[in-house]
C-alpha cells in the first residue's frame, strides 16, 4: 500500500475513504471523492487516536494495517480465556452465526485459547461506492472467501502487467458454468455486479435463504459456478486511476492512444494494457474481425477495437480459453456494458436450448434478446465458446448510457441481473 497524506489523490485515497467511512470515521458517502483534503485528514487523525497510533495524519503501513479490515470486511481474533462466539460477536459488532459460518472447523463449545478466528463484520464486503480496481478486487475476494469458507478462489493466469486473474468457485453441482466480467476496461462496473451477486448468493446459501426466488442451497446442489470477475485488470486499473498518471504503464498507454485522438483517454480505453481489445482476440472468425476492424481504421494497438497481432496473443484471453477448456462449462455469461441487450448467437449457430434460455433471461431482466450486429459478431469470447462447445453462451450488455457507466447506475443494473444470473444457473441445469 502506498503511503498517502494531505494533498494526495487517486485510487489509494478512495480506498482510504471507503475504509474510514465503513469504520465510522467519515460521515458521508459524498466525502468519498479520491481527494485527501481536510475532512479526510481529520478522519485519519480520529482513527489514529482511536487505535492508539501516532496521530500524524499520514497513512503509512501501520495505519493501513488497521484500515484493511474495513476493505475486506473481517478481522482476526485470538481466542482468550472465557471467550464464546456470543462474547466475541458482541465485541466486534457482529453475530455468532456469522462467526460460525466463517470458522466451520471450530467447535464453539470447545474454543482453544490462542487459536485465531475469522470475525466478519456486519457490513457487506463488496462496495459499489468506489470504482473497481485490481487491489480492491483482491480485498473483496479475500473478504468473501474468509467470510464464506465454502468459497474457493484460485488464480487462472496473469495479465500483461502480472496482475492475478481470479476465479472464485461456489457450489457442488455436476453442471459447471462460468460468469465473467470486464473483458473491456471501461466496463469495470460489471466486475462489481458479478462480485455483488457472488456475495449475495454465498450469503443466501449460508443462511438457507432464497435468491431471486430460487432456494440457494438447492441451486448450488445442481450447479458449480465459476466467477471470473476481472478479465482485464490492467485496463481497468488504467481507466479508474489505480495505474496513476505519470507512471510508466500509463505513459505507454497514452502513447498508444495518440494513434486514436478522437477517443477520450483514459475513459475510452477498452483494451488490455498492450492495446489489444480482448474481446476481439479469440479464434472465432478472427481474420474476418480483423478485416472489419482494419477497414474501420483500427490497424494498430490502441484504446479499442484492435484485434491483436494473432488470435490468443494476450495472456488474458489465453487464460479464459484454458479455464474454459479445462472445465467444459455448460453455459457461460460474459458481462459487458451497455445497451440492456443479451446476445446469444454466433455465425448462425444456435446451440440447443440457447434460444429458450435466452428468452427467459430476457424476461426476468427486462433486457432484449438480440442477434449480434455483424460488425461486432466475431472473435469474442462468447463467439469462441459457442463455436467450440455448441452450448448456451451469452454476452450481457448491462445498463444504458456512455461507458464507463457511473456508479449511480449500479443498484438498478444489479436488480436487473440478480434474477438473470440466477435463472441462467437454474435453467442451465435442467435437461
Ligand atoms: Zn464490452
Amino acid at each position: 500500500m502506498e503511503t498517502i497524506s494531505y494533498g494526495s489523490q487517486g485510487a489509494y485515497v478512495t480506498a482510504l475513504q471507503l475504509a474510514l467511512y465503513r469504520a465510522g470515521f467519515l460521515a458521508q458517502q459524498t466525502e468519498i471523492d479520491g481527494i485527501f483534503g481536510m475532512n479526510t485528514q481529520n478522519a485519519v487523525l480520529r482513527f489514529q487516536r482511536f487505535y492508539r497510533l501516532v496521530p500524524d495524519g499520514i497513512v503509512g503501513p501501520e495505519t493501513w494495517n488497521l484500515l484493511v479490515p474495513f476493505l475486506t470486511g473481517y478481522t482476526t481474533h485470538t481466542i482468550v480465556s472465557g471467550d464464546t462466539f456470543y462474547k466475541i460477536a458482541k465485541q466486534y459488532g457482529t453475530t455468532p452465526a456469522a462467526i460460525a459460518i466463517s470458522n466451520p472447523a471450530v467447535n464453539p463449545y470447545n474454543l482453544v485459547i490462542g487459536r485465531s478466528l475469522v470475525v466478519p463484520f456486519l457490513i457487506p464486503v463488496v462496495s459499489a461506492l468506489v470504482p473497481m480496481n485490481s487491489m480492491l478486487c483482491a480485498f473483496y475476494i479475500d473478504g468473501l472467501v474468509k467470510r464464506y469458507a465454502f468459497l474457493r478462489s484460485s488464480i487462472i493466469g496473469q495479465s500483461v502487467l502480472g496482475r492475478p486473474l481470479w476465479r472464485v468457485r461456489i457450489g457442488q453441482g455436476d453442471v459447471k458454468m462460468a460468469y465473467n466480467a470486464a473483458h473491456h476496461a471501461n466496463e469495470w462496473i460489471t466486475t462489481l455486479v458479478v462480485l455483488r451477486y457472488l456475495e449475495n448468493l454465498a450469503k443466501s446459501y449460508a443462511y438457507g435463504e432464497n435468491i431471486a426466488q430460487r432456494a440457494a442451497q438447492e441451486l448450488l446442489s445442481r450447479v458449480t459456478l465459476d466467477f471470473i470477475p476481472l478479465v482485464n485488470p490492467d485496463g481497468v486499473d488504467l481507466v479508474t486511476g489505480f495505474i496513476a498518471p505519470g507512471t510508466r504503464p500509463y505513459q505507454n498507454a497514452q502513447i498508444l492512444a495518440t494513434n486514436y485522438p478522437a477517443i477520450p483517454f483514459p475513459a475510452g480505453w477498452k483494451a488490455n494494457i498492450a492495446g489489444t481489445d480482448l474481446n476481439l482476440n479469440y479464434p472465432a472468425s478472427w481474420e474476418l474481425a480483423r478485416d472489419i476492424k482494419y477497414a474501420q481504421g483500427y490497424t494498430m494497438p490502441g484504446p479499442r477495437d484492435f484485434v491483436g497481432p494473432y488470435p490468443l496473443s494476450e495472456p488474458e484471453s489465453r487464460a479464459m480459453v484454458n479455464i474454459t477448456n479445462q472445465n467444459g462449462y455448460q453455459l457461460t455469461l460474459s458481462y459487458h456494458t451497455q445497451g440492456e441487450v443479451i446476445f446469444w448467437k454466433y455465425d448462425g449457430l444456435e446451440p440447443p436450448r440457447a434460444l429458450e434460455i435466452g428468452r427467459r433471461l430476457a424476461a426476468v431482466s427486462g433486457y432484449a434478446l438480440e442477434e449480434t450486429p455483424p460488425e461486432s459478431a466475431n472473435a469474442g469470447y462468447k463467439d469462441w465458446y459457442i463455436l467450440n462447445f455448441n452450448k448456451p453462451g451469452y454476452t450481457i450488455e448491462a445498463g444504458l448510457g456512455v461507458n464507463p457507466l457511473p456508479l449511480s447506475q449500479f443498484e438498478a443494473i444489479y436488480q436487473d441481473n440478480e434474477p438473470l444470473m440466477t435463472e441462467a444457473a437454474w435453467l442451465g441445469t435442467e435437461k
